[in-house]
């Protein structure tokens, strides 16, 4: 039985394809600008049997034929990996695309397992030095990196997620930086930069939680631009979502 938080049944301004979204429970990190603090705490909305999720996919799929894609999404879902093998597998034997949204902390047997029925894997890298890593989310980058060479090494189709936050990431040596350590990956097949924004701190309020990040300002457009501009001197596929 899986762990799910929520649900989007008809999810389409992200991502390819209009998709089902399944959030599920649990982090092993604590981002500071985490949008979601109440999700990151072992407590869970329902428990989903495969049955349960398969019927709830079909039944919006039928509008939209072979377009449809699912994700498991989070918090994060590489931690629910042993229950999720069974959906992604007959998810693909209805074919039906499967993409894995995560954060690359766990790469055990049942994530290798996972990654064999993933058609698309969206992995947020938030920062390449370790201690910035460290002060962004609690953990060290390591296995996010190994994980990310993994993806390479057995030819998964990914895209790279990274957030560009004020001081932290959005400075013209960072973005460079950044380039460096993806040159590389030649199957990284699209870099997306996803703006920090401040619409989520109500939240951390709401929980009387210190949200870390109080005097950090949202990106401005020129700088998201200049950020983005370096990077297209190194590849196509780079994109501001959010
Ligand atoms: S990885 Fe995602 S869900 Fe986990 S703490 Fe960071 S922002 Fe929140």
């Amino acid at each position: 039985m899986l762990k799910i938080h929520s649900i989007e049944t008809f999810w389409a301004h992200e991502w390819p394809g209009i998709r089902t979204v399944f959030f599920l429970q649990w982090c092993e990190f604590k981002c500071l600008y985490c949008h979601n603090p109440d999700t990151i705490a072992m407590k869970w909305w329902k428990e989903m049997s495969d049955e349960e999720i398969l019927d709830i996919v079909e039944r919006n799929k039928i509008y939209f034929g072979k377009k449809w894609w699912v994700t498991a999404s989070g918090w994060e879902p590489t931690l629910q990996a042993k229950w999720l093998i069974s959906v992604f597998k007959e998810l693909q034997n209805r074919w039906i695309n499967t993409t894995l949204d995560t954060n690359g902390f766990v790469l055990n047997n049942d994530v290798k397992k996972l990654l064999k029925y993933t058609d698309l894997v969206l992995l947020d890298i938030k920062h390449f030095d370790d201690e910035k890593h460290k002060i962004l989310t609690s953990q060290s980058n390591k296995n996010t990196l190994k994980f990310l060479d993994y993806l390479e090494e057995n030819n998964k189709k990914y895209w790279i997620r990274h957030v560009l936050v004020p001081w932290y990431t959005d400075y013209e040596k960072h973005i460079e930086d950044l380039w460096k350590h993806l040159e590389k990956y030649k199957n990284l097949e699209r870099l997306e930069i996803l703006p920090y924004h401040t619409m989520w701190v109500y939240k951390w309020n709401e929980l009387k939680m210190k949200y870390g990040l109080e005097w950090v300002e949202q990106p401005s457009r020129e700088n998201i631009e200049k950020c983005v501009g370096i990077l297209k001197k190194y590849i196509e596929n780079v994109y501001v979502r959010g």
